[in-house]
C-alpha cells in the first residue's frame, strides 16, 4: 500500500468507534470497543491503543503507512492543547488527551470536540457538502454543535466557540443544565430536555392526553414518545414539540447571525422526529433570523439546484442501504437553508 492512512476516532460515553480513513475519506475498516469508564475513564487511552496496534496487526499495516490519530471526544476541549477541561460521560477532568494518546501509540494525535468534528465531516462528506459556513447540531442526550466559517471549525480563544447547545435560551428560572448554568439550548431541546418539558406539561393539568396514557402504561416518558403523541394529533404534545422547536430555532437563529451559514445540519437521535421538529424550527428560526440570512431571496435558486443535486444523492444512497429511516428524503417546506435530517447521526439517539 502506498497511500497514508489516517485513524479516526469517535469517543462516546459507552461505545468508543475507531477507523481506518484514506484522504478521500473512504473507510478501510471500521470497529467498536466498549469504553471503560472505571476509574474516571484512566483505561480508556490505553484501551484505544492495544485496539489500534491489534488492528494493524491484522492488516499488517506498519508504522510509517499511518500519518495520526484524529479524536472527537464529547465534552469541554481545548483542540489547542489536546485538553479535555471536562468530559462528564467519560469521567474525565482536567486530562490531557493528546499527550496520553500519544504517548500510548506514538502517532501525532488531534484532539476535537465531538460535535465540532460531526460539523467538519458533514461538510467534507455529508449533509453539507458544497456548503463553505456551516451549522451543525447533534440533538441527542444533550445538545451538540459545530460552527463552520469559511470552511474552518470556529475554536475561539478556549475553545468553547460553537457551544450552541450552552447558549442560553431562559434567562430567568430555567432547569439546570449539566454545564452548571440554568437555562440553557441543552435543557429544552434535547431527548432530556423535551422529556423534562413533557413531565412537567403533564404536572399542569390534568387533561386526557394519549401521552398522559403512556406515561401511566409505560411509568414514563421519552421524547420519542412525545412525538409519536403529537403525530397522533395529541395536543398537549405537540405544544411540548412546539416549544423545543421554538427554541431551537431562536437558538439558530442567533447563532446564524454570527456566520450567516450556507447550510444548517440537524442530525441525532431527536431529528429523526422529521418533518415534525423540523416545521416548527424553521418556523422559528424564520421569524428571529433576518431574510438574508435565513436564505430565502438571493440564494433561492441556487439553493433549488442544491436541493435537486442532494435529492439524486439521497435517492442512491437509499438504494444501496436501503430507505434507513425515511427521514433522509429532501423536505417538503421552500427552498431554504436547512440541508435536512441526517440519517448517519442516527446511533446518536437518546
Ligand atoms: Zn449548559
Amino acid at each position: 500500500m502506498n497511500e497514508m492512512l489516517n485513524i479516526g476516532v469517535d469517543l462516546g460515553g459507552t461505545t468508543i468507534k475507531m477507523a481506518f480513513i484514506d484522504d478521500s475519506g473512504k473507510v478501510i475498516e471500521k470497529w467498536n470497543i466498549k469504553t471503560d469508564t472505571a476509574g474516571n475513564g484512566k483505561n480508556i487511552t490505553r484501551d484505544i491503543g492495544h485496539a489500534i496496534a491489534q488492528k494493524m496487526a491484522e492488516h499488517q499495516f506498519r508504522r510509517t503507512e499511518i500519518r495520526g490519530i484524529g479524536i472527537g471526544a464529547p465534552g469541554f476541549i481545548d483542540m489547542r492543547a489536546g485538553f479535555i477541561y471536562r468530559a462528564v460521560n467519560i469521567g474525565w477532568e482536567n486530562y490531557p488527551l493528546k499527550e496520553a494518546l500519544e504517548r500510548q501509540t506514538g502517532f501525532p494525535v488531534i484532539v476535537d470536540n465531538d460535535a465540532n468534528i460531526a460539523a467538519f465531516g458533514e461538510m467534507w462528506l455529508g449533509a453539507g457538502k458544497g456548503a463553505n459556513d456551516l451549522i451543525c447540531v447533534t440533538l441527542g442526550t444533550g445538545v451538540g454543535s459545530g460552527i463552520i466559517i469559511n470552511g474552518d471549525i470556529v475554536h475561539g480563544a478556549s475553545g468553547m466557540a460553537g457551544e450552541i447547545g450552552h447558549m442560553t435560551v431562559i434567562p430567568k428560572g430555567g432547569a439546570a443544565c449539566n454545564c452548571g448554568k440554568t437555562g440553557c439550548l441543552e435543557t429544552v431541546s434535547s431527548a432530556t430536555g423535551i422529556r423534562r418539558l413533557a413531565l412537567e406539561a403533564l404536572g399542569y393539568n390534568d387533561s386526557e392526553s394519549i401521552l398522559r396514557a403512556v406515561f401511566e402504561e409505560k411509568g414514563d416518558i421519552s421524547a420519542e414518545d412525545v412525538f409519536n403523541c403529537a403525530k397522533k394529533g395529541d395536543s398537549l404534545s405537540a405544544a411540548v414539540v412546539d416549544k423545543a422547536a421554538c427554541y431551537l430555532g431562536y437558538a439558530l437563529a442567533a447563532a446564524s447571525m454570527v456566520n450567516n451559514p450556507d447550510k444548517v445540519v440537524l442530525g441525532g437521535g431527536v431529528s429523526q422526529a422529521g418533518d415534525m421538529l423540523l416545521r416548527p424550527v424553521i418556523h422559528y428560526f424564520k421569524r428571529y433570523s433576518l431574510p438574508k440570512v435565513f436564505g430565502r431571496s438571493d440564494c433561492d435558486r441556487k439553493v433549488r439546484k442544491r436541493r435537486r443535486r442532494d435529492r439524486r444523492r439521497l435517492a442512491g444512497q437509499n438504494k444501496d442501504h436501503g430507505s434507513p429511516s425515511g427521514l433522509t428524503r429532501p423536505l417538503a417546506p421552500p427552498p431554504h437553508i436547512f440541508n435536512g435530517i441526517h440519517h448517519r447521526m442516527k446511533d446518536k439517539q437518546a
